[in-house]
């Protein structure tokens, strides 16, 4: 089956909207958050526990998978989805932010970008093409375009040039796919610069892709950046495709994605921060190590009904924490996750409601403001 994605609602009082992408896989409703499967697996978690937590679909990275156990490896078992066992939607990234973060030795060249794997040193070239290759061996449901993540800070110059190879790589990319099941969003860069983020809006678009992300944000950028840029770019990209905000981000920074019209966001933050002992709840965010939970016997969140809560007290956490079991991260990584797939559920209830403007003000007043 083709991607597709219906807008469902308009949110009277922002840019909000209310969405459903359908998938080879199976729908997902948007707004949606994916957690993160870095070397497919969402750390910590199996299959069945990322499902239990209301997760509709996960991210997969490309740069790990390609270099271990190898694309065409996964291929020959059936799909990144039976390899790990996951039957719903997967969305893999194009392995150019990885390049960037982890691979060494890099150059980039007109044709893409030779590094040095991480692991081995051994060398690998990443054309645009090459990246499409892994993503359609892998199978996912939605694949990004090979593109130059914009390092903060940059100058002008610096940004146009970068701006004009992912433009020039999002057309080698659109004319690579071969897959009919599997969707391709085009990803708009131009750093910090909002009149070169307009001229890649402007150029990528005509490609034509399935949806379009918004790159070389949380990249260390201050947050007003991020922000300002996802407010004025995000309504010039089409009414009728979905908008995902790449890495991003904190509740408060989704809840505001949400308001300027982003349907999609991936971010490490629950899964590493669980991995931490830091626990997100409605009231406050909880340091699990903290003493004053040494005799807690009290759920992490009164309010959260994930197996966690249900079943385990804040001074056993704690516990595990200090005794260093992996059962911790566990249990810790099965709230996080629920945390942010029940915000989710509620912004999307709130927009069925007409009440998102409300529901915004309300988490970021709690939250302390954006
Ligand atoms: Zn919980």
């Amino acid at each position: 089956m083709p991607f597709e994605f219906e807008l469902i609602k308009k949110d009277t009082g922002s840019s909000a909207r209310l969405g459903r992408m359908i998938t080879a896989h199976g729908t997902v409703n948007t707004p949606v958050f994916m957690p993160v499967g870095t070397q497919g697996t969402v750390k910590s978690l199996t299959p069945e526990q990322i499902k239990s937590c209301g997760t509709q679909i996960i991210l997969g990275n490309t740069y790990h998978l390609y270099l271990r156990p190898g694309h065409e490896t996964i291929k020959k078992l059936g799909g990144l989805h039976k390899f790990m066992n996951w039957t719903d939607p997967i969305l893999t990234d194009s392995g150019g932010f990885q390049v960037y973060s982890l691979g060494k030795l890099r150059k980039i060249t007109a044709d893409g970008v030779i590094f040095r794997s991480h692991i081995d040193g051994s060398k690998h070239f990443l054309t645009p093409q090459k990246a499409v290759e892994i993503q359609e061996a892998l199978g996912s449901d939605i694949m990004m375009c090979l593109d130059e993540c914009t390092p903060y800070p940059a100058t002008l110059s610096e940004t146009k040039k970068s701006l004009d190879l992912t433009v020039k790589w999002a057309k080698l990319c659109r004319a690579a796919k071969a897959s009919t099941e599997q969707a391709i969003f085009g990803i708009v860069q131009g750093g910090t610069y909002l009149d070169l983020r307009k001229q890649a809006v402007e150029e990528i678009i005509p490609i034509g892709f399935d949806g379009y992300a918004l790159g070389g944000v949380s990249v260390g950028e201050p947050k007003e950046i991020m922000y300002s840029i996802a407010e004025a770019i995000t309504p010039l990209l089409p009414e009728d495709k979905p908008r995902y905000l790449m890495g991003v981000g904190t509740p408060a920074d989704i809840v505001y994605g949400v308001s300027c019209g982003i349907d999609m966001f991936d971010c490490v933050i629950p899964t590493r921060c669980a991995r931490h002992g830091l626990l997100f709840t409605n009231s406050e965010k909880i340091v699990i190590k903290n003493a004053r939970f040494r005799e807690d016997d009290g759920p992490i969140d009164e309010t959260c009904d994930c197996y966690t809560c249900k079943n385990f007290s804040r001074a056993y956490l704690r516990h595990l924490y200090f005794a260093g079991e992996i059962l911790a991260m566990v249990l810790n990584t099965i709230h996080n996750v629920h945390y942010y797939m029940r915000l989710l559920a509620q912004i999307r209830a709130a927009l069925e409601e007409n009440s998102f403007t409300e529901f915004k003000n309300t988490f970021l007043k709690k939250e302390g403001g954006i």
